[in-house]
């Protein structure tokens, strides 16, 4: 009784939320593209089947919305009063193009250290924009999620461009949903690349014809997104749309595809690579930790034991339920057919031939070789080395930032 109660009582809310087919939000901007498009075609001749399985999962939406109006909006009214601008009951939906966001509220009047204690010096403006979150607390935040980042900056730009005001920083807080007097903070710094990515995705997920056309973003990345997607068989179906006809290629077309299969296996003996140095690094850590008697370091890292899981034997008990007279096929569902993709052209190494030459022009050979070589390392560690760095440095200044907010 009281589920359809809340039901009815959800779908209200979501009818205050309008019509937001016409543009991308900055909440959705970040999300898998061929996802976002066939939501906002959702029952027109651009949209397609949602699954039969799929059950929308509204429980944390409506948990933000209601921890923003009832706490969250009131104690920064409190403490900032009329400087708390597009808050609660004053929300406003920032449209420009095809992008759009409805902040949770902008911070006028503010000094150039307000965010000093989340290490930043200077604010660079008078104003800062402000985003809750909610988050549930069995989630390891380490540091603020890619999609939430993508959301802040695209409120930054919108405010930056169609407002007076000119925040160059956002502040993105994760109340903790069980424990609300523990709270993240991170701070974002303005991209100007970043936002103009976000028009230009905009308009090419509003504008597209088919959602097939659009990249299926969530799979690529991992498929995490897909756990929660409602479109998981439609894009499994265009993902494994095999061509009909077996024609023959051609060889200008089978050199093309060689190339990619190549990249595609290099890529991937990389990854194997990196996968050895992962767990390599796993094992170092463990060990560490084990010669110390430590098994947590509060926000950097936790090594706990995972209950056994239940592992049912399907064979045995299929045949202790026939031996009991049952039907196992009334308990059968035909999974989703999937396709394989065989990629055997390997990179280069395998393939190289090596010549005898004479001994004067082999040194030669050799000389220039070497110095291409130096070249080519020096270009990529210089490259590697700048990447790192500035990952580290982030890294570590989240760290501290965090650290510091707790
Ligand atoms: S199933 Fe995954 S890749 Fe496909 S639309 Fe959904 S989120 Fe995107």
């Amino acid at each position: 009784m009281l589920q359809s109660a809340y039901q009815d009582f959800y779908r209200m809310f979501e009818r205050e939320m309008g019509d937001r087919s016409k543009t991308v939000g900055a909440s959705e901007i970040g999300l898998c593209a061929r996802q976002t498009f066939w939501k906002k075609n959702q029952g027109t001749a651009k949209g397609v089947k949602i699954d039969d399985d799929y059950k929308d999962d509204w429980g944390a939406r409506i948990r933000g919305i209601i921890m923003e109006f009832a706490f969250w909006v009131p104690a920064l009214r409190k403490q900032h009063g009329a400087n708390l601008l597009f808050a609660g009951t004053e929300q406003e939906n920032i449209v420009k193009g095809h992008l759009s966001a409805t902040p949770d509220g902008l911070l006028i009047n503010q000094r150039h250290d307000a965010l000093r204690d989340l290490g930043v010096k200077n604010i660079r403006s008078d104003c800062i924009s402000v985003e809750c979150k909610t988050i549930d607390p069995r989630t390891n935040l380490v540091e603020a999620k890619e999609v939430n980042i993508y959301q802040v900056n695209t409120q930054l730009g919108l405010f930056r461009e169609t407002t007076k005001y000119k925040p160059e920083y956002g502040l993105l807080t994760y109340t903790d949903a069980s424990f609300w007097s523990e709270v993240d903070e991170f701070p974002v710094q303005f991209d100007p690349a970043m936002y103009e990515v976000a028009h230009n995705r905009a308009t090419e997920i509003i504008t597209a014809k088919y959602g097939k056309d659009l990249a299926p973003e969530g799979w690529i990345t991992g498929g995490k997104e897909c756990g929660f997607c409602p479109f998981t068989t439609a894009c499994g179906i265009e993902r494994r749309n095999l061509p009909y006809a077996g024609k023959q290629p051609t060889s200008q077309f089978a050199a093309e595809m060689e190339d990619m299969a190549k990249e595609h296996n290099a890529i991937k003996l990389a990854i194997d690579k990196k996968e050895i140095e992962l767990k390599q690094k796993q094992i170092d850590i463990k060990d560490r930790l084990r010669a110390k008697g430590i098994r947590r370091i509060p926000n950097v890292i936790n090594w706990y034991e995972v209950a056994a899981p239940v592992r049912y034997q399907n064979k045995e008990l299929r045949q202790a339920f026939v031996g009991l007279g049952g039907d196992p096929d009334e308990f059968t569902k035909l999974g989703e057919p999937s396709d394989r993709l065989v990629v055997s052209a390997t990179p280069a190494a395998s393939k190289v031939v090596k010549k005898q030459k004479p001994r004067v022009k082999a040194k030669a050979k050799v000389k220039t070789k070497a110095k291409v070589k130096t070249k080519a390392k020096v270009k990529t560690k210089a490259k590697v080395k700048t990447k790192a760095k500035a990952k580290t440095k982030s890294k570590s200044e989240t760290r501290n930032r965090k650290g510091k907010a707790k």
